[in-house]
């Protein structure tokens, strides 16, 4: 019986390798697959840290899956299972395609992906996988923070000094005069938290003194709201947090 697979894990997990390692072994069975990826796999492959790589379907934002594999499964006679990497960046709705492609056309999938985003909550792709998924699996890797524990959360970098706020994704850097310098580790939980609260406690500083505010609007005593679009520095951002909770609420 097909089944909807999601296996998480953080950067550098070898999420990647997995995908591409089924892909191989299925069709070194005889087996047809597809393999699809998102965003910035931009040449239509996915490519692990190894040198390993493959052709892949690139998912277009707003892109039916579940049409997307009944058409190949029309122009191949048939189609054994399906490899979604990057999985975390599709659309929740795609990810209920997914499903479908499961429980309506028997296809096995294996979705990779991330769990969490550097501001340290689930990306609407994963949280529907999870959500859905027959088997959730989490790839354990011997990632480990600065301090020895084991390394669990994503976070990001400007300038050495972790962020929680501006675009989910970003790619590349704008080289504008105020673009600092992006870059992304694994920490333990809690120094993700410790420098998550110092990137708060700075962002409720730079409120405190910002005298140019709009009158009305209300001051926040409790945490700060993460807003993407104010991104403190020039990020490129390609693609802004969907505000669509994931799952439904029927
Ligand atoms: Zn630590």
């Amino acid at each position: 019986m097909a089944k909807l697979r999601f296996t998480f894990g953080t950067m550098g997990s070898g999420k990647s390798t997995q995908a591409l390692q089924i892909h191989h072994n299925l069709r070194a069975r005889g087996l047809t697959t597809l393999l699809m990826t998102q965003l910035d796999r931009t040449e239509g492959r996915v490519s692990s840290r190894l040198g390993v790589s493959a052709d892949a379907e690139i998912v277009a934002s707003g892109s039916d899956l579940f049409e997307l594999v009944r058409q190949r499964v029309k122009s191949l006679g048939h189609l054994n299972a399906v490899i979604c990497d990057e999985a975390q960046f599709y659309e929740p709705a795609q990810c209920d395609q997914l499903a479908r492609v499961v429980d309506d056309l028997g296809i096995d999938v294996y979705a990779f992906g991330l769990l969490t985003t550097f501001q340290g909550v689930m990306f609407p792709g994963s949280a529907r996988l999870m959500e859905l998924a027959d088997n959730r699996t989490e790839i354990q890797v011997e990632a480990r923070c600065w301090c020895g524990a084991r390394a669990t959360h994503n976070a990001r970098f400007i300038d050495g000094v972790q962020v929680i706020s501006g675009a989910t994704v970003v790619i590349g850097d704008t080289g504008g005069p105020t673009a600092g310098e992006v870059s992304y580790d694994l920490l333990c939980r809690a120094h993700w938290m410790e420098g998550a609260r110092a990137a708060r406690g700075d962002q409720l500083e730079l409120l405190d003194v910002d005298v140019a505010r709009p009158t009305g609007r209300p001051d926040r005593s409790g945490p700060v709201e993460v807003d993407p679009d104010a991104v403190p520095t020039s990020l490129h951002a390609t693609r802004a947090p969907s505000p669509q909770p994931a799952g439904d609420n029927a």
